[in-house]
């Protein structure tokens, strides 16, 4: 597919995983919403897949039994569209195409949460090999002798050369997808989509695929992964931000996201809130993506007034598209008044609700300047802030 075709993920996390679970994993979670190294499956496989370029709509297909578990992560993944799953695979796909027609993408991809680890830069030899009639999957060599067994006893030889695994994601047009998916006869015969594709006559192609997409199943393959990603060593960056509000007419003031009655308010384009807006200009900081300014220019009407979370929570959406995690927040409010620490445990909690960090990460300080320099004159309030982030090589 040439000229950018519009690529649309469906992620299949309604599965309950019973393989997986046991004392080893402890907890009972179902699959998708067990933790490694602290977070759930699900969440590592957005942030694998979708931080690729190439998609667009995000289709979670989950058990309703599920809620629980999935409304924390939908809380900070907005973009995703969550649909119900059906009784086999095959169902919760055909369920998945349904909720992503109305946004009618070119190419779909169709993947295992259990596969989350699978790098996003399969998806570039996927879409190079979809085109009308021909969808494409993953897959490896198999390395290892294959035998037909009956019973304990090998009956025959397979040649292996001629055997591949086959892993997720599956790559498809999405029209051809769907309509294979409404035709077929009985959708909990397969397996996976290529066979509904090959069903319906569609040609499937076999491009390489990736170590790392090995499906977790088992206890140990927890263990396979947390090592994994312990050698794959994230980079850890820092950014800072500092900005000035001045003071005036008022009887509130937003600091940190939180309404403080005072004595003034603060002056701004937006709610002035020196507290997120150095917050945002730290995370921006953490991938190089320039200043608050740039994002949200303050000649655009469309900021006057507004809440300041969502310039905050912008910056971690962009962060998080570059697959980094933010670490810690270390913030400091200058200025003579209003008095901060009655309120820093309600700060502390609003940026850990923005950026869905825990709120022992964050922490608010304040000080004065003795009385010298336009905060020792109570002019106006002045923030700084410090973030750490972990980012891909
Ligand atoms: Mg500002």
């Amino acid at each position: 597919m040439s000229n950018h075709p519009s690529t649309a993920l469906i992620l299949l996390a309604a599965g309950q995983g019973t393989r997986m679970s046991g004392t080893r994993m402890g907890g009972d979670a179902p699959k998708a919403y067990q933790t490694i190294a602290g977070r759930p499956l699900l969440v590592w496989a957005l942030e694998t897949m979708a931080q690729h370029p190439a998609i667009g709509p995000v289709v979670v297909v989950h058990d309703p039994d599920h809620q629980a578990w999935l409304q924390p992560i939908l809380q900070t993944h907005r973009n995703v569209i969550a649909t119900s799953g059906g009784a086999t695979r095959a169902h919760s796909v055909h369920q998945g195409l349904k909720a992503l027609a109305p946004h009618a993408p070119d190419v779909v991809l169709v993947h295992d949460v259990a596969r989350a680890f699978m790098p996003a830069v399969v998806i570039e030899d996927l879409l190079r090999a979809v085109r009308p009639g021909q969808g494409a999957v993953p897959s490896l060599p198999v390395v290892d002798t294959l035998r037909h067994v009956e019973g304990e006893v090998i009956a025959g030889d397979i040649d292996r050369n001629h055997c591949r695994i086959i892993q997720t994601p599956q790559a498809f047009l999405f029209d051809e997808l769907l309509a294979a998916h409404d035709q077929a006869a009985d959708l909990s015969a397969f397996t996976d989509d290529a066979s509904v594709a090959r069903a319906a006559g569609l040609r499937v192609l076999a491009v390489p695929g990736h170590a790392h997409g090995f499906k977790l199943t088992y206890a140990a393959d927890r263990e396979r992964a947390e090592q994994m990603l312990a050698m794959a060593s994230p980079v850890p960056k820092v950014g800072s931000g500092f900005d000035v509000h001045r003071f005036g007419p008022g009887d509130h003031l937003w600091l940190c996201g939180v309404r403080l009655p005072h004595s003034h308010g603060l002056v701004g384009h937006s709610d002035a809130d020196v507290g997120l807006h150095a917050l945002t200009d730290a995370i921006l900081g953490t991938i190089g993506a320039g200043d608050i300014g740039q994002h949200f220019p303050p000649t655009d009407p469309k900021w006057k007034g507004a809440a300041s979370d969502q310039f905050v929570a912008h910056a971690c959406d962009l962060l998080r598209q570059a697959g980094g995690r933010l670490m810690n927040i270390d913030l400091t409010i200058i200025g003579q008044r209003p008095k901060i620490f009655p309120h820093r445990q309600a700060m502390q909690a609003r940026i850990a609700q923005i950026t869905a960090l825990p709120a022992s990460a964050i922490n608010i300080k304040a000080t004065t300047t003795e009385g010298l320099g336009f905060t020792g004159r109570s002019e106006g309030l002045a923030a700084q802030c410090v973030v750490q982030a972990l980012l891909p090589v």
